[in-house]
């Protein structure tokens, strides 16, 4: 229970000071504002062997669309996970080579770890647009200078379930139902940055998420899109409150 009430004060006071240099730079990407029942489901840290192709499973149950950022060395090691992504329609985006903390990098490494991933997407993706996102959502003024030069905005998140923390599935229900709305952008994991086996990076409970979001909100008139999709349906909102 503490470990809850932990997690959520953390997120909700301190986790989004993050979104510091993206937000003053207005180059980022929230929410879309639009009327359509819509919403962007995201998942960060794929391919993963097992729990990628079992979200994929359920999104084609309810003929639904997401956009997943990829991890270079994990489209290296599941290409064939990756190409089922595309096949189903959904939208395959650049989440660096190693999952580094940019913040951390001056600007040719930036470019490098962008590069690298772009490059293997490239050949899979045809002719899509290749969105991208940092690791951790971390973009401090020189990330976010790299990224303009190299004409790149960054896609962040409105909704985060924290599907990597100790939360139910439950409780991220809850959390889901108190910030929905149409055109929100929703951060989830289909993998861990490292895969090393441990329950820490399970993304099992992800998958249970994945489903009852889509059975409860498909009902209530909601679709879901690919990033493309929201965003031929209204502006971008450059910050956090402007979703809210
Ligand atoms: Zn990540």
């Amino acid at each position: 229970m503490l470990t809850t009430i932990a997690i959520l004060v953390w997120t909700k006071a301190i986790w989004p000071q993050r979104f510091l240099w993206p937000q003053v730079s207005g180059e980022a990407v929230f929410c879309v504002q639009t009327a359509d029942p819509v919403m962007a489901l995201t998942f960060d840290d794929g391919p993963h062997p097992t729990y990628t192709p079992a979200i994929l499973d359920t999104l084609e149950e309810y003929a639904a669309q997401a956009t997943f950022f990829a991890i270079g060395r994990h489209l290296q090691q599941h290409p064939q996970v990756a190409q089922r992504v595309v096949a189903q329609g959904h939208e395959l985006a650049n989440h660096t080579f190693s999952h580094p903390d940019l913040n951390r990098r001056l600007g040719p490494g930036i470019e490098q770890e962008i590069q690298r991933t772009e490059d293997l997407l490239t050949p899979m993706i045809d002719s899509l647009p290749s969105y991208f996102r940092p690791p951790y959502g971390h973009a401090n003024l020189i990330v976010m200078q790299t990224l303009k030069a190299m004409g790149r905005p960054i896609f962040l998140w409105d909704i985060d379930l924290l599907d990597w923390s100790s939360l139910s599935v439950d409780q991220m229900m809850t959390m889901l139902a108190e910030q929905a709305h149409p055109g929100a952008i929703v951060l989830m994991h289909d993998s861990s940055p490292n895969s090393d086996g441990s329950p820490r990076t399970s993304r099992q409970k992800t998958v249970e998420l994945v489903r009852q979001i889509l059975a409860t909100y498909t009902a209530q008139g909601y679709r879901f899109v690919t990033l493309s999709d929201l965003l031929a349906r209204g502006a971008a909102q450059p910050s956090v409150t402007r979703c809210r």
